[in-house]
Formats: structure tokens, C-alpha cells, sequence
């Protein structure tokens, strides 16, 4: 390669630079850098043509000019013209390595390994490549914004593609890489990236649109030409500054109402909108106020996007008005600062450094912090992942207050206790309650808009399975996985040693706990906690341990009979197992299941079958252990009662507890134990009853969620 620059550059080098000086004064010491990515990426793909027909490098170039419309930096765009170097023209990374900087050629890889999603890969495939594509972003998101701009022209020429890749990129194009524009504040790029898929997923409906859009206009011309006048008039009358023009709707964006809305064409687009660009915030507010003065607004279409913008930066004041022929118009009003972040979103607030790192834009986007957490904590299985990235991806927002009146936005359907974990983990993990405009509700609350939300905690952590089941908040939910995660060890600890004592108390050996405590080792465990892992798991029973230990202990056999009084000895459980007779059958004593439970056999090497509830989280991983499942059936005869603990959480009140027990007492139902505490204004407690089924424990689970002030009611 040679370093020298030549007296006159090609036109549209110059073209790119001027773009570039537009938003960046001091371009002219990085044109030496930009010339070597311009020619070295011409020199590379020289025998490299498109489908079209056109030399290769138009891409490139177009993909480079894209990124300067977005205001990118030197690095950027470099990395925009070598961007398909290593994928397609196999050129070695040490090669790019020689001629460019470390930050250029990182984005170059970054952009070679996200690669391509392939759509019709399984959603585990799918999945995996979502997580490798997002942990890239995460790394520096100029990678993606890359991809953008790559894809972007892309779709502007994809008729040269056969039918089977276009519905195939446009499909990944509309499903991924617009919502994460959207994420991103890039409103352009992501109408552009829509409407494009919609021509190929669509072209029936593309075209029509596009001939209504068309008569549309001619017919509503006059009508928003007049009313253009008439405010640019009325502000002007205030010596306000100010650019008034009339605003295109994606094609997308009317398709998707018609659809959402179920209505014809001819409502939807009725509405006109205009924009309003002024020079300051105060600007800003004077127009509304002037709009408003002369035009009826209608009062739920406003927004202040100024005063709380979207978490990916957005910021302008959204109102509707009846404009002179009874016509709604819609008006956003912005500054030209308000409109550019618009435009480009993230990028806008991109700094023209070379550091290399996008901390700064980071922090601007709150979800993509969010998402690095969940792809670093990479507990959820694949279908899972796609499903909260979605969510994620897709979701509107809410904007909620703080008791001190701080305001904080959430995903839209956020419960309370996603507001919890909003406020601070700890928050989160001592949660035991909420009040939401001074009501207590129960935590699985999803909250609108303006609510006011007051967490109530306690002294302890309270974190439950139960609670994935309804937070929706992917910080949420990392936050409570990877804390049930610490403490799923230490819970099957704990519930071993109590099995332990008092399986042997039960079996009249309450002399031997200490002795049976210190001899995990002669059962091939390594550690007392190993060993209480695997009597809390289900793995080793109580029998089991009295067997190996006892059974030759004269001490033991004159105390006798203990095996008729052992718990684990009742015939079969009320399970059958298919293909198999009289084995030993135990019911897992962390899950508790009980008939009409979906469950599920575990063979303990040569103790038999543990069946545990199909979702307990003790089950051990699926996939290695495939072949130890096996196939069981409840069996049950009639009359057969099993143990099931239900926990009650309410306000604190007299007679609490009494009705607890009057509603179990009605139900004619065994009861063990009942257990309550207070903690502040909240009373937490469990149940343990004898059921014979799960319609039974559900069927008292109802009642019990009825009794005034319980606010939650689960099965543990
Ligand atoms: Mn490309």
C-alpha cells in the first residue's frame, strides 16, 4: 500500500468528506486515514462484483456514507469501508493489522463475527447468535451501528437478490435489526429498515399503500399547506424563530395501526402532522403554548417527551389539535439538537474521540446495561432468552414515582416488584410488599403510567421462584436468578441436615445424629454439605444412610422396627413407573408433589426413583443426564393424602391466623403445622396441609387468596 495522497481526490471521495465536515471541523487530519480505508478496500474487492452487476465497492462506499450521515467517527467509517475485507475477500486480520489502528481493526472483526442471523435455523441456533451479536454490541456498539449502515444498503438493493433471500433477510431485517434501532433512538434508520421489509415480506400491501399515500397527499396537500401557514403565521406573530414543515409517516408505522387498530386506510391516515423545529427548550414550550391557544388540543394525545424523555434519548412535545376544518392534526415541536438525536439517536451523542470506548453511550441507554447483565449471567435457556429479548426490544414505557416523587421509567407491564429491583437489588431482594398510590397491592402488580409506588421491606431476603413467574424486567429477573442461584446450594444444605434429623429421630435413632453427621465419607461423599446436598436433593434417603450405617449395629436391632415406621417405606407412593415393578419410589422432599402435578422420575444410582414435581429446581440438568429420567404415573388410591406447604403473605391484622385455620378447617383438611411472622405492616407464613390432590391444594389456595388483606398465595 502506498501512503501517498494523490493531488486531486475521486468525486465521490470528496462527497464523503464534505459530509463529514458537516458535523466534524476538524475532518481534515483524519483524511490521510479515511483515503487509505477508501483505497485499500477499492484495491481489495477489485475483482469483487454484486448481484446488481456494479463493482463491490459501491457498498462499501455507500455503507461508509451511511455511517456519516449518522455522524460517526474517523474509526467508524474506516471500518464501514473495510467492513466485508476478512468475510469475503479473505484477507488476514495481521494484514488489516499493519495498515490500520487496533480500534479500526476490532470493529472490523466485530462486524465479521456477528455475521448474519440465519432465520431459518432452529430458535436454539437463533438464539445463540441474538446472545453472540448482543454480547459484540455490548463491547462497543459502534459494532452494530456498522451492521446497520451495512444492512441498510443492503436492503436498498435487495430486488437483485432471489425471492427466497430477500423474505429471508427481510424478515431478520424487521425483526432484529429494526427493533434494536429503535432501542437505539435511530428512528430513521429503523423506518427505513421497516418499510424496505415490508416491500419484500409484503408487496401487495406495499404497493397499495404506496398509491393511497400517494392520492393522500395530492388531496390533503391544500389542507396541510393552509395549516402550515397558519401556524408558522401565528408563531411568527410572537417573534418566535421557528421551521414548520409537514411530516411523512413510514408506511410501516400506518400499516401497523390499520392492522392494530383493525381500521381502514382512509382513518388512519387521516390525521396530518406537522413538525415544529425552534432554537431552545423555552422555544419549545412558547409554541405549544401559542398552538394551543389557537387550536382545541385534545388533552390525551399530549406527551412531554422534554421533561421525561425515552430511555434511548428521545426528547419533543407531541400534541394533537382540531385544525381549521375539523381535522385532527398531530404537532411535534423540538429543538434542532431534539431533532438530530431523533434522527440518529445513539450516535448523536457520540464524542469524536479515538479512546475507543463507548462508556458514555452506554449509560445513555439503560437496557443495554440490563442486557449485558442477563448475556454475563447466561442462566436462562435459549427459548427463554429470545422471549425477554423481545419483550425487551419491543416494549413502550411507563413512567412511575418514587415515594420522594423521583421519577423512574419501566418497560411497559412492569409489575411492582419489577419497580423494587428498579429502585436497587437490595430493594428488590428484601421486598415482601408494595403500595401503589397508597394502596397495598400484591407484588405481581403491573403498573400504569404515573403511579406512585411505595416498596414495603423487611430485615431478610424474600426472594421466591414464584417471582419469575411474573417480573418482566430483564434486570429483574438476572437479579433474582443469580440469587436463587447462590442459595440453591445452601437451601438443599439446610433441608438435608433437618431431613437427616429427623428421619433418624423418626426411626427412634435420634442418639446416632451426631455419629451419622461425621460419616459422610463412608457414603462416598466428600463434605458433610455435599452430603446434605444430596439427602435435601432427594438423592440419598434417610433409609438408606440408616442401612448402610446401622443395620449391623447391635445397638440398632434391639432398638428395632424401625423400617415399618420409615417414611419412604410406604409401598409405592401412589406412583406407578413404567416398565418397572416394586421399585423402591420416593417423593421428592424439596418440591413436595402431589397428585395432578406434572412430575417426573429421577433414578438415584441403586436407591431407586425420586419423582419430583416437573418443575422443581432441584431436578439435575436434563440434557446430561438424559438417560436417568424416567417415565412416572400417578396412581393413588382413593383416600391417600399428601404433605404440601402453601405460603400466605397479607397485611398484619388480628385474626389473621384464625382464618387461615377456619378456611382449612371448613375445607375438612389435615393440617400440620402453621407458622406466621411479622415483619412491618406484612405477616408471612406457611401452611403445611395433608391434600389429596392438586385441585385440593387449589382449591383451598382460592380460598385463602379471598380472605381480606391476603395479598399473595403460593405452594412452595
Ligand atoms: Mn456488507
Amino acid at each position: 500500500m502506498t501512503n501517498e495522497l494523490p493531488k486531486t481526490f475521486p468525486k465521490d471521495f470528496n462527497e464523503l468528506i464534505e459530509k463529514i465536515r458537516s458535523y466534524n471541523s476538524n475532518i481534515d487530519t483524519d483524511i490521510p486515514l479515511i483515503w487509505k480505508a477508501y483505497s485499500f478496500a477499492k484495491t481489495a474487492h477489485k475483482d469483487h462484483y454484486r448481484n446488481t452487476g456494479e463493482p463491490y465497492f459501491i457498498h462499501l462506499y455507500q455503507t461508509a456514507y451511511i455511517l456519516a450521515e449518522l455522524n460517526m467517527d474517523t474509526s467508524t467509517i474506516c471500518a464501514g469501508f473495510l467492513h466485508d475485507v476478512i468475510e469475503d475477500i479473505k484477507i488476514p486480520e495481521e494484514v488489516l493489522r499493519n495498515e490500520f489502528t487496533p480500534l479500526i481493526v476490532s470493529l472490523v472483526v466485530g462486524v465479521t463475527k456477528i455475521g448474519d442471523m440465519d432465520f431459518e435455523s432452529k430458535q436454539q441456533e437463533q438464539a445463540q447468535n441474538f446472545r453472540k451479536m448482543m454480547l459484540k454490541v455490548a463491547e462497543d456498539i459502534r459494532v452494530i451501528i456498522i451492521k446497520f449502515a451495512d444492512r441498510l444498503h443492503n436492503m436498498r438493493t435487495l430486488d437483485a437478490m432471489p425471492p427466497e433471500k430477500q423474505r429471508i433477510k427481510s424478515l431478520e431485517t424487521r425483526d432484529v435489526y429494526a427493533p434494536l434501532a429503535h432501542r437505539l433512538g435511530m428512528y430513521r434508520i429503523k423506518m427505513e429498515m421497516e418499510d424496505l421489509s415490508l416491500k419484500y415480506l409484503n408487496p401487495e400491501i406495499y404497493k397499495e399503500l404506496n398509491k393511497r399515500i400517494d392520492d393522500q397527499k395530492k388531496r390533503s396537500q391544500h389542507d396541510i399547506d393552509d395549516f402550515i401557514s397558519l401556524v408558522k403565521k401565528y408563531i411568527d406573530e410572537e417573534n418566535v424563530e421557528a421551521r414548520v414543515f409537514g411530516r411523512i409517516k413510514s408506511f410501516n408505522s400506518i400499516y401497523n395501526k390499520m392492522l392494530r387498530q383493525n381500521r381502514p386506510f382512509e382513518e388512519v391516515f387521516d390525521i396530518l402532522a406537522i413538525r415544529v423545529i425552534v432554537n431552545s427548550i423555552t422555544h419549545c414550550y412558547s409554541v405549544l403554548g401559542i398552538v394551543h391557544q389557537k387550536f382545541t388540543p385534545i388533552t390525551e394525545r399530549f406527551r412531554d417527551f422534554i421533561a421525561t424523555p425515552k430511555s434511548n434519548g428521545y426528547q419533543s412535545v407531541h400534541t394533537t389539535v382540531i385544525g381549521p376544518k375539523g381535522i385532527p392534526i398531530e404537532i411535534q415541536i423540538r429543538t434542532d439538537e431534539m431533532d438530530k438525536t431523533a434522527e440518529v439517536g445513539i450516535a448523536a451523542h457520540w464524542k469524536y474521540k479515538e479512546s475507543g470506548e463507548s462508556d458514555e453511550l452506554d449509560k445513555h441507554v439503560n437496557w443495554l446495561r440490563d442486557l449485558v447483565d442477563i448475556l454475563k449471567n447466561d442462566t436462562q435457556g435459549d427459548e427463554e432468552f429470545l422471549e425477554t429479548m423481545k419483550i425487551g426490544l419491543f416494549s413502550d414505557e411507563i413512567f412511575v414515582f418514587t415515594p420522594k416523587g423521583d421519577l423512574i421509567k419501566m418497560p411497559i407491564h412492569s409489575t411492582a416488584l419489577d419497580f423494587a429491583f428498579a429502585v436497587h437489588t437490595e430493594v428488590g431482594f428484601r421486598c415482601i410488599g408494595a403500595k401503589v398510590n397508597g394502596k397495598i397491592v400484591s407484588l405481581n402488580t403491573q403498573l400504569s403510567s404515573g403511579d406512585r409506588i411505595e416498596i414495603i421491606t423487611s430485615t431478610n431476603h424474600n426472594v421466591s421462584y414464584n417471582w419469575l413467574r411474573f417480573v418482566t424486567t430483564n434486570r429483574a429477573k438476572s437479579r433474582i436468578r443469580k440469587w436463587l442461584q447462590r442459595h440453591e446450594f445452601e437451601q438443599s444444605v439446610k433441608l438435608g441436615e433437618e431431613i437427616l434429623e429427623k428421619g433418624l429421630r423418626k426411626a427412634k435413632l435420634s442418639a446416632k445424629i451426631k455419629d451419622a453427621k461425621t460419616r459422610f465419607k463412608e457414603l462416598d461423599y466428600d463434605t458433610d454439605n455435599l452430603f446434605y446436598q444430596a439427602i435435601g436433593k432427594g438423592d440419598l434417603t434417610v433409609k438408606q444412610i440408616i442401612k448402610e450405617l446401622y443395620t449391623k449395629d447391635e445397638e440398632v436391632k434391639t432398638a428395632g422396627g424401625f423400617f415399618p415406621a420409615l417414611h419412604q417405606y410406604r409401598s409405592t407412593n401412589g406412583i406407578s413407573v413404567s416398565g418397572y415393578e416394586n421399585m423402591l419410589v420416593q417423593l421428592a422432599k424439596c418440591c413436595n408433589p402431589i397428585p395432578g402435578d406434572e412430575i417426573i422420575g429421577f433414578i438415584t444410582r441403586g436407591r431407586g426413583i425420586t419423582v419430583h414435581r416437573h418443575d422443581c429446581r432441584n431436578i439435575p440438568n436434563l440434557e446430561e443426564e438424559k438417560d436417568r429420567f424416567i417415565d412416572v404415573k400417578w396412581q393413588v388410591k382413593a383416600g391417600r393424602t399428601f404433605v404440601t406447604r402453601i405460603n400466605v403473605i397479607g397485611e398484619d391484622r388480628a385474626n389473621l391466623i384464625y382464618d387461615v385455620s377456619q378456611i382449612i378447617h371448613d375445607q375438612h383438611t389435615n393440617m400440620l403445622s402453621i407458622n406466621f411472622s411479622v415483619e412491618g405492616k406484612l405477616a408471612r407464613g406457611q401452611v403445611a396441609v395433608m391434600v389429596e390432590s392438586l385441585k385440593h391444594a387449589e382449591r383451598i389456595m382460592r380460598k385463602l387468596k379471598n380472605i381480606p388483606g391476603v395479598l399473595t398465595i403460593d405452594r412452595t
